[in-house]
């Protein structure tokens, strides 16, 4: 009962101090971390077909297929299958691909998110996400100033 009492107090005093940190989500969206990694946003402008994406993703929710001429026929994007490593990303020599802020988006299983690239573009939460203006590389963020020279070797 006591511990109840003390939860309460601890409750009530955060309310009143307007510390609150929870929102009403759907009515308001939460403000995500500049490192957060939602939903990948790839530009079939960008893309120059290397393949380096679906190479380096661990679990094959990126998977190009080319014609016999080696050039990009489909990019076919497993989102159900993505862990948000962001090496996609990383890797990619054009920036075709930005990890944005997005996370909301449901399928009942993850065969309900794989599409290929005619079908991304139809996609509601998906298709109105500008790759340029989807968040910027903001690879810095990842690297702490730290005190002094950083020595990556
Ligand atoms: S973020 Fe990781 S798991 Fe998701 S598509 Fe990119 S490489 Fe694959
Ligand atoms: S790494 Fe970039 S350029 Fe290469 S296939 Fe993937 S999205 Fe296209």
């Amino acid at each position: 009962m006591i511990g109840v009492l003390k939860s309460l107090a601890t409750t009530m005093k955060h309310a009143l101090n307007g510390d609150t940190i929870t929102v009403e989500y759907p009515e308001e969206a939460p403000e995500v971390s500049p490192r957060f990694r939602g939903i990948h946003k790839w530009s079939q402008e960008r893309c120059i077909w290397c393949r380096q994406c679906e190479t380096v993703c661990p679990n094959d929710t990126i998977q190009i297929v080319m014609d016999e001429d080696r050039n990009g026929e489909q990019y076919n994007l497993h989102v159900g299958q993505c862990i948000y490593c962001r090496l996609c990303e990383e890797v990619c020599p054009v920036e075709a691909i930005l990890l944005t802020e997005n996370f909301e988006f449901t399928g009942d299983t993850k065969h309900d998110l794989a599409y290929n690239k005619e079908q991304l573009k139809n996609v509601p939460w998906y298709k109105d996400m500008d790759p340029v203006n989807a968040r910027e590389s903001d690879r810095e963020a990842w690297v702490d100033e730290g005190e002094g020279e950083v020595d990556y070797q």
